[in-house]
């Protein structure tokens, strides 16, 4: 797996809590996956990183580069780690850092991905990229690439965020040492006169998945396709959906180490002791009687907090609701997070960045979890907070209409509760309905929350169906079977053992 975060040794958000998790349970299954990923300046050296022996050497911008590799594991797992040192690329604290220097660094981590494979004499039957970070894989294997043995290999990219594609300028494929005639072109990474390495990957992948069902259709629209959608409708054939799944040892509201107390749904006092704690803790009025949503998130539009901001000010004035947030992102909207706090210090928590030990104090002591995301490929933490019995109260968009069971009051079901607009308005309407809820009608709040505390949200199917996606792509790499696309997996035939029916 070619990535750019793996939790718990790098985390930024969502995507590395799946390289952490879905791994250990293909490693259950009986496969052999290995990560590889960049060693920023930001993950913990410790005795547990291993150099190898060699240097690896990686060819770019026209020179070749020498590159430490140091072998972990996963934590807790078999799941062999392999980071790359190169200081002058990884050496910030950044995971990700500018648009300048990301076209290198993510270009490295592909060539060098693959180079490893030599270097440990290593042939795996799949790539499994992610993101745009992780596209060009599929475009080597394709092109400079494709008639060495490890061309034969197939390719899985998943889409954890169309937002986000890699967009430089043409003369990133010069860094990379791809063949311009071949992939500067519109049926392939070229995208408004520059580069696109997600464009890339989605044409050069074998099978391409993302992270639920519902995303998997949006994205072919206009509104969610972030301008790949034609290419995405392209490969509809060779495209599946799989909702995440959250890892259950990690995020185990009767286990977890963080939490003052643990508790289950058999017996909530531990969540009662949580909530005083978090109320504590964000320096709020310590009450009973009112409404505590937690908000835990990147601090960008697209997790809605704008929608929350022009109305927080009324809830928190007219109703007994009480509001925390953890976050770290756009300044202005951090901006607009603290000065809420300062109006309303009773009632309003902010903590600005990123504190992994905090969000399960929130997602445990919260009443409901906020998610007005405008738009949510999957969404981990409204699964983190139904685990932990705290109902999420969500857009209904993406992974969260896939995750989260609406409440209905006629039905007597539900996880979570939902509303469909993307406005201020719907927001304050649907928080004034749950408020009500939890307070008066206290036995239709605990008949969600029990049932979102029963509900399986482990890993263990969405790894069986990624295990079915690998075979497929292996055979359709190989030739043994058509792939059901026009376009997609575009080897071309001059490299007869690997050639593409
Ligand atoms: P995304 O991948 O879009 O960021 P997800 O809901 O899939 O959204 O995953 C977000 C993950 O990042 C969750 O595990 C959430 O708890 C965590 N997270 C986000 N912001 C913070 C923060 N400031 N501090 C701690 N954890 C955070």
């Amino acid at each position: 797996m070619v990535t750019s975060e793996a939790a718990p040794l790098v985390k930024v958000g969502g995507l590395a809590d799946v390289l952490g998790a879905l791994p250990k349970e293909l490693e259950r299954l009986g496969h052999d996956v290995r990560l590889v990923l960049p060693l920023y300046g930001s993950v913990k050296r410790s005795d547990e990183l291993k150099p190898l022996p060699q240097p690896l050497h990686v060819f770019l911008a026209g020179s070749s580069h020498s590159v430490r590799v140091f072998e972990t594991k996963l934590p807790g797992t078999g799941v062999k780690v392999y980071f790359l040192e190169y200081d002058e690329f990884y050496g910030s604290l950044d995971v990700y850092e500018t648009e300048v220097t990301n076209d290198r660094r993510f270009t490295m981590l592909n060539r060098a991905a693959i180079n490893l494979c030599y270097l440990l004499d290593w042939a795996p039957d799949v790539f499994h990229v992610h993101d745009w970070v992780g596209s060009l894989v599929p475009v080597y294997l394709n092109t400079t690439d494709r008639k060495t043995p490890l061309a034969q290999a197939a390719t899985v990219l998943t889409i954890h965020n169309l937002q986000h594609q890699g967009h430089f300028g043409r003369e990133a494929l010069e860094v990379a040492h791809l063949p311009k005639e071949q992939v500067f072109r519109s049926d392939n990474m070229e995208a408004y006169g520059g580069v696109n390495f997600l464009k890339g990957g989605l044409y050069n992948a074998t099978r391409i998945t993302t992270v639920s069902p519902t995303y998997a259709a949006e994205i072919q629209r206009p509104e969610f396709g972030c301008g790949l959608d034609h290419t995405i409708r392209q490969r509809s054939g060779d495209l599946v959906g799989i909702a995440n799944g959250i890892d259950t040892d990690a995020w185990n509201p009767r286990t977890d180490t963080r939490l003052p107390s643990n508790y289950s749904f058999r017996n909530l006092d531990g969540k009662r002791v949580c909530r005083t704690r978090l109320q504590e803790s964000f320096g709020l009025e310590v009450r009973d009687d009112v409404a505590i949503y937690g908000f835990v998130a990147r601090l960008y539009e697209q997790k809605g907090i704008d929608l929350l901001l022009p109305v927080a000010s009324k809830l928190l004035t007219e109703q007994p609701v009480q509001i925390v947030i953890l976050g770290a992102g756009d300044p202005g909207l951090e901006d607009a997070c603290n000065k809420l706090m300062r109006h309303f210090p009773e009632s309003c928590g902010v903590k600005l960045g990123y504190n992994d030990a905090l969000s399960h104090l929130i997602y445990a002591g919260s009443d409901f979890f906020l998610m007005p995301s405008r738009f949510e490929p999957c969404g981990l933490s409204q699964m983190y907070a139904m685990n932990y019995g705290t109902p999420p109260v969500a857009r209904r968009t993406g992974g969260l209409i896939d995750t989260i069971i609406a409440y209905d009051a006629n039905r007597k079901d539900g996880t979570g509760f939902m509303f469909e607009a993307a406005s201020p308005d719907a927001l304050l309407g649907t928080m004034s309905w749950t408020t009500d809820i939890l307070l008066n009608h206290r036995e239709q709040y605990d008949m969600v929350q029990k049932n979102g505390m029963k509900a399986e949200f482990s890993w263990r199917n969405p790894a069986h169906k990624y295990a079915e996606v690998y075979e497929n792509a292996i055979v359709a790499r190989s030739g043994k079977a058509p792939t059901s696309s026009t376009s997609g997996d575009r080897l071309p035939p001059a490299s007869p053992q690997v050639a593409n029916a």
